[in-house]
């Protein structure tokens, strides 16, 4: 017997792109509103209901997806009613001071439905979860559950614990888990574009970035589970797939553990492993009528190989998201980011003389501790150089326990910070109008993941470069590839009329 079931998420969490206030996961994933999910007979009788919200990163959403899988075989049917659920998770994310003051806020609001559900429990999981814990449930008495990104499986348990009136925390992060045995229930999906993790954790350092404290070591799944999750999403119809990690390009699989750890690999391990270069052609070779996507990539760890393997594949997206952070090499080595300017640069002209059409993002932050004015215009420049096609665009915010935070003060005044940030996003503003004109009179394949928001008439999809086509819908349906003649465009959206169904992705 299987069983449908409706599944939501709230995407909260407003990322910049190009100085619009919008939600990351969106701009990269596509989402539509509900979706299907048949359950297979070895699940237990649902009993209880589970409202599951999602903060941050597109690994938070990823994770939320794997948490909906592991509860839904314990007897959990996952709802859209907040009200009347037995069990709210938030998944948190600790990236920004702002990012935190906005899960608060809505635990508190989840506090208030307990005032007339009295049997409601509620629990934090994610990047909060370890820097906060005491906090949370003990100072503050806001949440019954707290569990971080490596302990899912122990959810069972914790809610077992909890039944009984034990305390529900497990915030250890591992060396091995990568939840790589785990069908995701996919999450506010339009059955269209999916995630599918590669990594977790990361080891870079950086010395703005919580991640390595909240999510640990970095460690790569294993290929096969990762290419059976892609042939799984095929399957069921899916047309694009995103390789999701913080730093995928450092893929590195020899068998498992973290990657800190290569070295004690034996020499048949090390002589097998497989890299991302790798693993990006199995994939895109495994299922050559799916698009493939991968995000993020970190700069010195992007390989000549890696651009070989995009160029070789007609099906993997001629898109990269390039993080940056900034474009002085002061504040790159105040930031301990593994790269120069300059090196930058020379890896954004292999890129370009690779794959001439490829589409270029970045994540830039501003108002880094010590920033000059002159470490703001270097910034200006590199921008001016590499005219991205997009970006997300931040004021440095200190985050507690990393090394910027124990070792630099946070000198640069709010309203300077403020001024540089417009600065970037009104530049960035007018390179991806800039962009966004080239593809004037052109034909462009498009993959239709929804409807345009703007009008119902409209469908929404992407180009390989990952820039946001509409266009009148006719008789085209979600998941159809169809080529676009663009006519106009905004710095953000092509708008144009579909000629055929494409015969390219
Ligand atoms: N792993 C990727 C990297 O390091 O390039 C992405 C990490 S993070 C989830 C996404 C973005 O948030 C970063 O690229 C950075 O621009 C921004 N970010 C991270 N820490 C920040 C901080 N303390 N203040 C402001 N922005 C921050």
């Amino acid at each position: 017997m299987s069983e449908s079931i409706k599944t939501y998420t709230a995407k909260k969490n407003p990322y910049f792109k190009n100085g619009e206030p919008l939600n990351k996961s969106k701009v990269i994933s596509g989402q539509a509103s509900s979706i299907i999910k048949e359950f297979d007979k070895s699940e237990k009788a649902i009993s209880k209901s589970l409202f599951i919200e999602s903060y941050g990163c597109q690994m938070n959403f990823s994770d939320s997806e794997i948490v909906a899988s592991i509860l839904s075989k314990n007897g959990y049917q996952i709802t859209v009613d907040k009200e009347s659920a037995d069990l709210i998770l938030v998944n948190t994310c600790s990236i920004r001071e702002k990012a935190e003051q906005t899960v608060r806020k809505r635990l508190k609001v989840f506090n208030s439905i307990r005032q007339k559900n009295k049997g409601l429990k509620i629990g934090v999981l994610g990047c909060m979860a370890e820097r906060l814990k005491h906090k949370f449930l003990e100072e503050e008495k806001m949440v019954d559950l707290v569990v971080g990104p490596d302990a899912y499986k122990d959810l069972p348990n914790l809610l077992k614990d909890l039944e009984q009136g034990r305390e529900a925390v497990n915030v250890i992060l591992s060396k091995e888990e990568t939840y790589g045995d785990i069908s995701p229930v996919r999450l506010a999906t339009n059955g269209v574009s999916a995630f599918v993790s590669i990594t977790r954790g990361c080891d870079n350092m950086c010395t703005f970035c919580v991640v390595p404290f909240t999510r640990g070591r970095e460690r790569s799944r294993d290929p096969k589970s990762i290419i059976d999750e892609v042939n799984d999403l095929a399957k069921k119809g899916y047309k694009e797939v995103t390789l999701l990690g913080q730093n995928v390009d450092s893929y590195l699989w020899f068998g498992g553990g973290a990657k800190k750890d290569f070295d004690k690999a034996t020499p048949l391990q090390q002589k097998t492993a497989i890299n991302f270069s790798i693993l990006l052609d199995l994939v895109a070779s495994e299922q050559p009528k799916i698009r493939i996507r991968f995000s993020t990539s970190n700069p010195q760890d992007m390989s000549l190989d890696v651009i070989h393997t995009m160029a070789k594949h007609k099906n993997i997206c001629k898109s990269i998201h390039l993080p940056v952070q900034s474009g002085s090499n002061n504040i790159l080595k105040k930031m301990n980011r593994q790269h120069t300017r300059e090196e930058y640069f020379e890896l954004i002209n292999n890129i370009k003389k690779l794959i001439p059409d490829c589409g270029i993002s970045h994540d830039m932050i501003t108002g880094f501790p010590t920033e000059t004015d002159q470490d703001h215009q270097d910034t200006l420049n590199l921008m001016r150089r590499v005219k991205y096609d997009y970006g997300f665009m931040f004021a440095y915010s200190e985050r507690p326990g990393t090394m910027a935070a124990r070792k630099i003060k946070d000198n640069i005044p709010e309203a300077v910070k403020k001024k540089r940030l417009e600065e970037i996003i009104d530049l960035q503003r007018e390179h991806s109008n800039y962009r966004t004109n080239q593809f004037l009179g052109k034909n462009v394949t498009v993959l239709i993941e929804k409807a345009s928001k703007k009008s119902s008439d409209f469908w929404s999809g992407r180009t390989t470069q990952n820039t946001v086509v509409v266009f009148p819908k006719q008789n085209y349906k979600v998941g159809d590839f169809v080529d676009v003649l663009i006519e106009s465009c905004t710095s953000a959206t092509l708008i144009g009329s579909a000629i055929d169904y494409s015969k390219d992705l």
